[in-house]
């Protein structure tokens, strides 16, 4: 599989069949807080950069098999929406599935009267707003020439016009960048306009494209919701898994494609590797060691914790 990803435990979506639509690290912007690394084409270009026929017919190979899924997510590592044909995507997958379709989507070109229109049929987009001036802006997510908050905003209200599904607002905090007083109060104001269904507070929890990016305290997080919550925003905190059971998702004829497949889009722990694809913790760190070994993997070290790349 080149396009199709998991199925993965997802912290927001629970069990999710990934899509990337976009080639490895295509984006609009280049956030400082990655976790995927840093940009490697920063563009606003919309083209067919993987036709819709071939990712879908991965898709099919893996609905026969796959067991239970809450959603099929387009996503990846980079903007899905640069995709021009994301909207075909999304209707041809409804057409063959019920499982609710999701797209984790920067918003920056929502503001873009096509880009509205192909996810019409998504069941749920989570666009991503983290700054409201220019400055905070360009500071913490880098945008290609051209973009700016006012009119990522303007889109952003204009979706929400148009759009039937639900819109989970994400706002992604890195210390000492977008958390001073000024900046989320100009986050609540615009926010309040856009009138997402809820807002997903996140920070960084795992290796960032930056190493100068620093995480969020959790008190910090706190305060920031409080502030959403006295202004009638319905917010919450993203938190890490407290999962005991996780199902059975790795392909257990193939178990270190699955651990690779998870970790080439962004670095997991042993843990979350373990938990994600419903593996025993003893057994990840074998598969791990081998693929070390062959020098497929390598190690992150962030703020004490192991990470694995691929
Ligand atoms: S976090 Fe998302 S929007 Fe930001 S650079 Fe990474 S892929 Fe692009």
């Amino acid at each position: 599989m080149k396009y199709v990803f998991g199925p993965v435990l997802s912290r927001r979506l629970g069990i999710s069949l990934g899509l990337d639509l976009i080639p490895f690290k295509t984006c609009t912007l280049d956030c400082i807080y990655c976790e995927c690394g840093r940009t490697t084409k920063k563009t606003t270009e919309r083209k067919p950069y993987i036709k819709a026929s071939h990712i879908l017919d991965e898709v099919k190979q893996v609905l026969v098999k796959a067991e239970k899924l809450d959603y099929i997510t387009l996503g990846g590592s980079g903007e899905p929406t640069l995709n021009s044909e994301i909207g075909t995507l999304i209707n041809e997958i409804k057409k063959i599935s019920d499982i609710p379709v999701a797209v984790l989507t920067n918003g920056t070109l929502l503001h873009l009267k096509e880009v509205r229109k192909d996810l019409q049929h998504a069941d749920l987009v989570i666009p991503s707003l983290d700054a409201v001036s220019p400055e905070v802006f360009k500071k913490i997510d880098r945008p290609a020439k051209g973009l700016d908050p006012g009119t990522i905003i303007d889109g952003l209200i204009q979706f929400r016009k148009e759009y039937k599904g639900k819109i989970w607002l994400e706002v992604f905090f890195v210390k000492g960048v977008n958390d001073s007083d000024e900046a989320v109060d100009g986050l609540i104001k615009t926010i309040r306009t856009i009138r997402p269904d809820k807002v997903q507070l996140n920070t960084i929890d795992r290796p960032p494209a930056e190493p100068t990016a620093m995480s969020e305290d959790i008190e910090g997080l706190r305060l920031i919701y409080e502030r959403f919550r006295d202004n009638d925003i319905h917010a919450e905190i993203i938190k890490p898994f407290e999962i005991k059971d996780a199902p059975a998702l790795a392909d257990q004829k193939d178990v270190k494609r699955s651990v690779i497949s998870l970790i080439k889009r962004r670095p997991e722990t042993i843990r979350h590797i373990s938990l994600f694809l419903g593996l025993q913790v003893p057994f990840v760190n074998k598969i791990l060691r081998e693929l070390e070994q062959e020098k497929k993997i390598k190690r992150i070290i962030l703020k004490g914790e192991t990470f694995y790349k691929a």
